[in-house]
């Protein structure tokens, strides 16, 4: 029997395997930025949920925001799920349409974490809540909290 192409991607090695996976990847859905390392590529996507492809495997992310000083904050992206290249191809979700799935799964990981403040009613990721129902802005306005 042929191998299939996922067998000879295996079969050659981590640092052209993780450039061809990439490449199949875009094939399917195109991002709209790529960065590249050295070890890593990392694709991003409109929504702002990104795949972040190493030797090993890749992580699903999403974007998110690290506070650098009280009122600034910097962007960067938080781990959704993280798939080894191995236990993907052990289950046979080695495709690229498996690996688009599971950005899709990042939609719903977004959804979940999103949550209403209870002051403006307006829905916030948890980076940008005081607590689990009050945003910043509403902590300090109606909590009286000084960041
Ligand atoms: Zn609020």
């Amino acid at each position: 029997m042929k191998p299939s192409i996922f067998d000879e991607l295996m079969s050659i090695g981590a640092p052209r395997a993780v450039e061809l996976y990439a490449r199949l990847t875009i094939l399917e859905r195109s991002p709209i930025k790529v960065e590249r390392t050295r070890d890593t590529i990392h694709l991003f996507y409109e929504n702002g949920n990104s795949l972040l492809f190493t030797p090993e495997g890749f992580e699903v992310r999403i974007e998110g925001a690290d506070w650098v000083t009280t009122s600034e904050t910097m962007p960067t992206s938080r781990l959704v799920s993280r798939h080894t290249f191995h236990d993907l191809l052990k289950q046979k979700k080695l495709q690229p349409k498996h690996i688009i799935d599971l950005i899709q799964e990042a939609d719903e990981f977004r959804k979940r974490d999103n949550k209403e403040c209870k002051y403006c009613k307006k829905s916030y990721p948890h980076e940008r809540r005081f607590s689990d129902d009050v945003c910043y802005g509403c902590a300090r306005i109606h909590l009286g909290v000084i960041f």
